[in-house]
């Protein structure tokens, strides 16, 4: 039963009483509280419709929203790709990915994770004149 359908089932009941609503104080008091939940029961479910009505737009509001962002983050984690100073190479040995990350940059170096096999990295410029044209190789 509806607020509203209860409403309607005590104002039945009321009347089923016969009260004299004009000179019966009480009759009176009864009859106008009546008036007032019905009045409550028409925007409660006024209320409540439109809380449905709101959560459905919110909902494909929601679903547009994601679709933004995950245009917009996908977009975020492409620069944040760039910004992270990391690379991949394949190792020269066996094929495996080399990861080349801050720590491998930090050791000057990056070992494959599947033969072993280590590398240095030539973080210098390419080709400058500064005299030291040796190249470091560590093992
Ligand atoms: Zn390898």
């Amino acid at each position: 039963m509806t607020i509203s359908e209860k409403v309607a089932y005590l104002k039945g009941l009321a009347e089923g009483l016969n009260l004299d609503t004009e000179k019966s104080k009480e009759g009176k008091l009864i009859s106008v509280m009546i008036g007032i939940l019905e009045e409550l029961a028409m925007s409660v479910e006024d209320l409540e419709e439109n809380a449905l009505n709101l959560g459905e737009e919110i909902d494909v509001l929601s679903d547009d929203l994601a679709d933004v962002e995950s245009i917009v983050y996908d977009e975020d984690e492409d620069d944040e790709d760039y910004d992270d100073d990391w690379f991949e190479v394949e190792c020269p040995t066996c094929g495996e990915t080399l990861v080349v990350d801050d720590k491998a940059l930090a050791d000057g170096e990056v070992e494959c994770p599947e033969c072993g096999s280590r590398y240095a990295l030539d973080l210098s410029d390419d080709d400058e004149e500064d005299g030291e044209s040796e190249e470091d190789e560590k093992e």
